[in-house]
């Protein structure tokens, strides 16, 4: 173990005086390991011990913080003991404060007659003045006095065992022993118009003033967003450094006839981004990174069409990765119907199957006409061996993470990528997550689609919802019947696709009912959905396994069961799987809304079909992590930026490490820092 002297701010909070091993595992708990950790836990709260009030004043009704000495304590039983209530009754000389806890005997241990405690809670009665479950310190004297009381006090994350005031003690001895030993991250990227970080953790931590604790928080966010974008832009210098991007712009002798055949005309949006990714695949400088961005029905699916075909005219393979076997074999299907009249082979190769030769005909075998593989992210992990990759199309980005794309990219010699999303990702998060890519975004649908209106409905209004379906059916309308679960468990009443599909069957008789799930076979699912589509089957039971790419454009009801289950991001993709035809669309959303606020949250589906606007309210509820899917978010843990409201932090990020980056410029050394480029 390091002596306190050779200690750094990496060092284990155990080199600390006075930390011993019970105090290392409560601050384990908290996620606090070094003395770096420390300095950066931040206080859940602040407590304004400047103005503590006489009991006395307190006001019914309002939190206020008081102190007092015990005067009084002890624990009431009553239900033969099962139920019981401590109380401590406080005097300050102005009157008496009630505190009392429920069900806590054991709070009786904490406290004893004479000590003098600090409480902040909200006074429920004043006769007699009383406050339940206030939270409480207990004062000492001594010189220690300042550091807990007559100030803006930090209130900590605790875990069981972990006393407030110890906690306080140690950052007050540490940020005083440490916090001149922090170091300017990047001292050339240091903002003149906030404190230095040293200084920010002090403010952080023992703030003078109210407004300290922001202009704290911010200048140590921006040290999050700065560390975030110097990561990535020195990614993508160092890709700029060591690749020259493929000539892969074509010569219009596949993609005019292709746009000859196709029966729509493409958007105003939709030419635009193709101009863009033509001048990013002319080749010469670095290889295309280039996000495109559209809503659920944007029309990517055509563009991606386009830019494979540039590759291909230049004697270029392509990829296309999905996030589903479905989605690869629509992408397959719709492919193949577009590009085997231009004589271009298409493969499909998933985890479970591959189309005759899979990529063997691509890679390896006499045929050496330039194609397209598609495939899910079994491409990755078997490994993708095109003959003479050009470029790497990845649609739902959403579902893949950072990781995995870098993966793929470096399977070839730094092919061109294209990264297609439909999940609206807020600016905060677009440029957090996908600051080394170029963004296009689409933002208007093709002309002639039928409107969707959503509903939020009762449990109690189903039998109605289920007449209006079947009135849809009749009209030769087809439906989506959506459940969270494949199946129930004992666990909570949330309803699943296998134990509600003979109850849907019957429900909607005499129409067809298919299921649809993630567990299903391939070729199980492949049948069912064929048969969706073909109108066999008029109605589609299914998890949210079709949230993603299929097209059935005469589908044009969704009813949604146990709404409540789902991110608002998500109901917006299920929601983009009707208003796909000219026809009116209607989406039914059927929760159980417990709380006003899980209600409100389903009522912004009904507002808005603004993917944005949803991803933004979703952002802001339920954070980056569910909008993304946990585990493949790629994101670091902010303890201090907030990727719902620092846009402008994020935005002031990236340009200062751009800025600082450009006349660094030849100092960064090719495959230099922590991965390698080239490999
Ligand atoms: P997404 O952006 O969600 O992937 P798709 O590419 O699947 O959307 O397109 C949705 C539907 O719109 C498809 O049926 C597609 O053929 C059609 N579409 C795409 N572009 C146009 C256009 N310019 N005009 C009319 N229909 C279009
Ligand atoms: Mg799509």
């Amino acid at each position: 173990m390091p002596r306190a002297s050779e200690a750094t701010l990496d060092s284990p909070v155990r080199c600390l005086h006075g930390v011993g091993a019970e105090r290392v595992a409560q601050l384990d708990r908290l996620e606090v390991r070094t003395i770096e950790d420390l300095l950066l836990h931040r206080p859940r709260r602040y407590e304004d011990r400047r103005n503590i009030r006489s009991i006395g004043d307190l006001a019914n009704g309002e939190s206020s913080i008081a102190r007092g000495r015990v005067v009084a304590l002890g624990v009431k039983r009553w239900k033969r003991g099962t139920r019981c209530v401590f109380e401590l009754i406080l005097e300050d000389g102005t009157g008496r404060l009630h505190c009392r806890w429920w069900n806590l005997p054991y709070m009786g241990n904490y406290f004893k007659a004479g000590d003098e405690v600090m409480v902040f809670g909200k006074v429920n009665s004043l006769k007699p003045r009383t406050m339940d479950h206030p939270e409480t310190e207990i004062i000492e004297g001594g010189e220690e006095g300042s550091i807990h009381l007559n100030r803006i006090a930090p209130i900590y994350a605790l875990t069981e065992g972990l006393p407030q005031r110890w906690l306080r003690g140690l950052l007050w001895r540490v940020l005083e022993q440490w916090a001149d030993r922090v170091p300017e991250p990047c001292p050339e990227l240091s903002p003149a118009d906030l404190p230095a970080r040293a200084n920010a953790l002090r403010m952080i931590h023992f703030p003078e003033t109210f407004s300290d604790i922001e202009i704290a928080r911010r200048r140590l966010a921006l040290d999050e967003f700065t560390g975030l974008q110097l990561a990535i832009q020195r990614r993508r210098k160092r890709l700029q450094a060591n690749a020259r991007g493929l000539p892969c712009g074509g010569d219009n002798r596949l993609i005019r006839p292709f746009l000859r055949e196709l029966k729509f005309k493409l958007t105003a949006g939709q030419t635009a981004v193709l101009r863009q990714i033509r001048a990013d695949l002319g080749g010469g400088v670095q290889p295309m990174r280039r996000l495109l961005q559209g809503d659920v029905g944007s029309g990517k699916t055509v563009v991606a069409a386009c830019a494979a075909l540039m590759a291909i005219e230049s004697g270029f393979d392509v990829a296309l990765m999905a996030p589903t076997e479905i989605l690869a074999e629509q992408h397959t299907r719709v492919f193949q119907r577009w590009f085997e009249p231009l004589e271009i082979p298409v493969r499909l190769r998933t985890g479970s199957r591959d189309t005759g030769k899979g990529e063997e005909d691509i890679a390896r075998s006499g045929n050496t006409r330039p194609g397209i593989l598609v495939g899910t992210h079994a491409l990755i992990e078997k490994g993708v061996s095109l003959r003479r990759p050009g470029l790497v199309i990845i649609d739902e980005q959403h579902k893949f993470g950072v990781v995995q794309r870098e993966k793929l990219v470096r399977k070839g010699a730094y092919p061109h990528l294209l990264v297609m999303t439909a999940t609206p990702i807020p600016r905060t998060l677009g440029l957090t997550l996908y600051g080394d890519l170029d963004v296009s975004v689409i933002r208007e649908a093709p002309a002639g689609r039928g409107s969707v209106r959503t509903f939020v409905r009762d449990a109690g209004k189903l039998p109605k919802v289920w007449a209006f379906l079947r009135e849809q059916l009749k009209r030769g309308r087809q439906a989506y019947v959506v459940y969270p679960r494949v199946e129930e468990n004992d666990r909570d009443d949330v309803k699943s696709v296998t134990g509600e599909w003979e109850r849907v069957r019957a429900a909607l008789a005499p129409w067809q009912v298919g299921l649809l799930h993630g567990r299903l076979e391939s070729e199980e699912k492949e049948r069912v959905i064929g048969d969706f589509r073909e109108n066999r089957l008029h109605a589609l039971v299914a998890t949210s396994v079709i949230e993603v790419g299929i097209d059935v454009p005469n589908a044009t009801v969704m009813l949604i069961e146990n709404a409540e289950q789902f991110g608002l991001a998500q109901l917006h993709q299920l929601r983009g799987r009707i208003g796909r035809g000219t026809h009116a669309s209607y989406c039914v959303l059927v929760g159980k809304a417990k709380t006003a606020e899980a209600r409100a949250r389903l009522r912004v589906m009904e507002r808005t079909t603004d993917g944005f606007q949803i991803a933004e309210e979703d952002l802001k509820l339920r954070g980056p992590g569910e909008l993304l899917g946990r585990q493949q978010s790629g994101l670091p843990r902010f303890r201090f930026g907030d990727l719902s409201g620092d846009l402008e932090l994020v935005e002031r990020a990236r340009r200062e490490v751009r800025e600082f980056l450009k006349s660094e410029g030849g100092r960064i050394r090719a495959g230099g820092g922590a991965t390698k480029g080239n490999s």
